[in-house]
């Protein structure tokens, strides 16, 4: 969970997540909705379906027993090297060199090394002089210390040089080039993206629809459909001609960042007149690029059931719109 979030998002987020899912069986049984509840808020779902599927895996084809060793926590889906020599090393005392952001500037400002260590190829000389430095003895302590003096006294910007326990090893410190080391990590271009947030609404039974996201952005996720602003007028020119709906662009817009994806967003309110002739599920929404059956939910309780930020920014917007 603390990959790319803060503690202080994430330890409340891991209580609960534990509290709801206390063993690897309860993980492995969770289902999808229930699981992207737990994890809204901490972003990067990839990690939810990817705990859901190793634990899955454990259960079903290791009976419930976890590995005990770096190669074989490297067969359990959705665990990478990092990972596995995490666990491998802080939890079965392997000798195994754990690399993390940190440790990559620890080392390499205790080598002073000045080429490009954010590439692969970088990150691979960084494993290997960590693995030669990784004793017999504690190597998980090894680890969680090099992490820790990263985290707290060797720090991006304004390293703790003075207080550093290795500071008569450190090369950078000696050469007094501790700001230039590590060279900064090439900076990835954001990209900006328009969507439309699709919220159908019956109003006779005050319920709006949800449902599987199954491609495009947060794909595999529950919620609101979500299309693209360049498709968004060959959907309104269906809605126009479907005589038992009535469409709603919301004046105000929502924003949200997803890794390097800056969203902007528009939300098309569809409300179904009262009586139809035809329902909103025959229509072929398919063919639109959207889901394909959607659930109806009372707005009541709605915000239990999305699993998202985005999706409780859109809802928000039609609260504040529509419900008042
Ligand atoms: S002396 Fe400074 S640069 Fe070197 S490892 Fe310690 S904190 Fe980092």
């Amino acid at each position: 969970m603390s990959q790319q979030t803060t503690l202080a998002v994430v330890v409340p987020k891991f209580s609960e997540f534990v509290k709801h899912l206390p063993t690897v069986h309860d993980l492995a049984a969770c289902n999808e909705e229930a699981l992207h509840q737990l994890w809204s808020g901490l972003g990067y779902y990839a990690r939810a379906r990817n705990l859901n599927k190793g634990a899955k895996f454990i259960v079903e084809q290791l009976e419930g027993h976890f590995p005990k060793s770096y190669c074989e926590w490297l067969k359990i889906p959705g665990c990478g090297p990092y990972t596995a020599s995490v666990i491998a090393s802080i939890c079965f005392n392997e000798k195994v060199a754990c690399v993390d952001g940190n440790v990559v500037r620890v080392v390499s400002r205790l080598l002073a090394l000045s080429e490009d260590v954010w590439s692969s190829s970088g990150k691979s000389a960084i494993q290997t002089h960590v693995d030669q430095m990784i004793p017999e003895k504690r190597p998980g302590d090894f680890n969680q210390a090099i992490m820790e003096l990263g985290a707290t006294v060797c720090r991006k910007s304004k390293p703790l040089c003075l207080l550093c326990p290795i500071k008569e090893e450190c090369l950078a410190f000696a050469q007094n080039c501790v700001e230039i080391c590590p060279p900064k990590k090439p900076r990835r271009d954001t990209v900006d993206v328009e969507l439309f947030a699709l919220l159908f609404w019956r109003k006779a039974i005050d319920a709006v629809a949800i449902a599987n996201r199954t491609k495009g952005f947060l794909s595999n996720t529950v919620g609101f459909p979500l299309i693209p602003a360049t498709e968004a007028s060959e959907l309104k020119k269906v809605l126009q001609s479907l005589q038992h709906l009535e469409f709603l662009e919301l004046p105000s817009r929502f924003s949200h960042s997803i890794t390097h994806h800056r969203i902007s967003g528009k939300v098309l309110i569809v409300q179904e007149l009262e009586n139809p002739s035809i329902t909103t599920e025959s229509i072929p929404w398919e063919k639109l690029g959207l889901p394909k059956s959607f659930d109806w939910v009372p707005t009541s309780v709605i915000a239990s059931k999305l699993s998202t930020a985005l999706d409780n920014k859109v809802f928000k917007l039609f609260k504040n719109h529509i419900l008042g």
